[in-house]
């Protein structure tokens, strides 16, 4: 079997190289023809010797993620399913905004913390995504969106590991997957643009913090223990007190000053105004000098599985101005893809039975594309 090039960070593509007996220098021609052009046929690379692409011919491939469909919504907001084998699917989302493109992208097929909120967590874990399936979310988001926008520039300006999937749970995957987001030759992002987005894995928060600090989003959701013990089960594990220590730690390493700290408000369940106030006695308990934290509060997106409804916006509205009259910087996140289901974090509530995404991979095929690479992808509506 050959090896699949979107395995490998810089790093680890120079040592492939050596292995075939090339210089490592070659190994970033080919990350760039890879990452910033998107290519995959080794003929398209005119640079690199022709020996070279000989050896590559035999010696490895470039290939990403079938994508079983593809739904526009009328916000702009693209939600892809991939099929990552087996009759699994993940989701990678791209948000548009004035001043930036996001992409949320998955890093497990399920989920085994099973947050009560979460569609994904509802599905039950499968497996851990490779780094290759991990960047082959970006490589194809990146080069189909520049010919989708007919644009030759950067269009993924940001990348949020909020899709399915804890990602410091797959965290050998995880770490050279971020460091080809990173790299000035694959993608170039800046450690404040890549947001990992955790639900509290204590132990892996240090560690990510000494191997690759980039922003960090929390999933805190609940202020006290007894309730985030039933909302997001890992808490009995990593109880709150560890888990804001932890954020404390992670800042002396982190590229923002602050931790973004995720709250999807959930009816009757944790968005009172007793709630509010034990946030704020959590967050002052752990203070650290200057804004050291911010808060997104989430509007929920209900699926009929979870029992729960999303809070009326007036009750969203008056938690959010106690925080704010508390000195804690809050922000209501804007609900984007309502209308293809498409809020990061939930992404999966149409794929909670994967045997169903069997046979909608099947049946369904709204867009396929080619196995092989974005540039020579051709859209078939079926
Ligand atoms: S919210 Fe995140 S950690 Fe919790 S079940 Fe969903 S994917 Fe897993």
């Amino acid at each position: 079997m050959t090896a699949n090039l979107l395995d490998f960070d810089l790093e680890g593509l120079a040592a492939f190289c050596e292995r075939l007996g090339e210089k490592r220098f070659r190994a970033t021609q080919l990350f760039r023809w890879i990452h910033q052009r998107g290519a995959s046929d080794f003929d398209q690379m005119s640079d690199l010797a022709k020996s070279l692409r000989g050896k590559l011919k035999t010696a490895a491939h470039v290939e990403g993620l079938r994508v079983i469909s593809q739904h526009e919504s009328t916000d702009g907001t693209i939600k892809w399913l991939f099929d990552v084998g087996a009759g699994d699917a993940v989701e990678a989302v791209f948000i548009p905004e004035d001043d930036r493109g996001t992409l949320c992208i998955s890093s497990q097929a399920g989920c085994a913390v099973g947050c009560r909120f979460c569609s994904t967590g509802h599905q039950g874990f499968s497996r851990n995504l490779t780094t290759g399936e991990i960047v082959a979310q970006l490589w194809f988001a990146e080069h189909f969106l520049r010919k989708h926008l007919g644009r030759d520039e950067r269009i993924v300006s940001n990348v949020v590991m909020m899709g399915m999937g804890e990602p410091l749970q797959n965290y050998n995957a995880l770490v050279p997957a971020l460091r080809v987001m990173l790299d000035d030759h694959g993608y170039g992002l800046s450690r404040r643009r890549v947001t990992v987005s955790t639900s509290g894995v204590v132990p892996m928060i240090d560690r990510l913090g000494n191997d690759c600090p980039v922003a960090l989003a929390v999933s805190l959701h609940a202020p006290n223990n007894a309730l985030r013990d039933n909302l997001v089960p890992l808490n009995k594990k990593y109880p709150l007190a560890e888990l804001m220590d932890a954020c404390n730690r992670y800042l002396d390493h982190a590229p923002r000053d602050f931790i973004t700290f995720e709250y999807c408000m959930l009816d009757g369940v944790n968005d009172t105004p007793e709630h509010a106030q034990q946030l704020i006695e959590l967050v002052q308990r752990h203070r650290r000098p200057g804004v050291w934290c911010k808060f997104n509060l989430i509007p929920f997106n209900p699926f009929p599985a979870s029992g729960l409804l999303r809070s009326p916006a007036p009750r969203v509205a008056a938690f959010s101005k106690m925080l704010a009259d508390a000195g804690i910087v809050t922000t209501v996140r804007k609900t984007r893809g309502d209308d293809i289901d498409a809020a990061c974090g939930q992404l999966a509530g149409d794929v909670k039975d994967r045997t169903r995404v069997a046979s909608r991979m099947a049946q369904q095929r709204t867009i396929m594309l080619k196995q092989a690479a974005p540039e020579t992808a051709a859209i078939k509506d079926s």
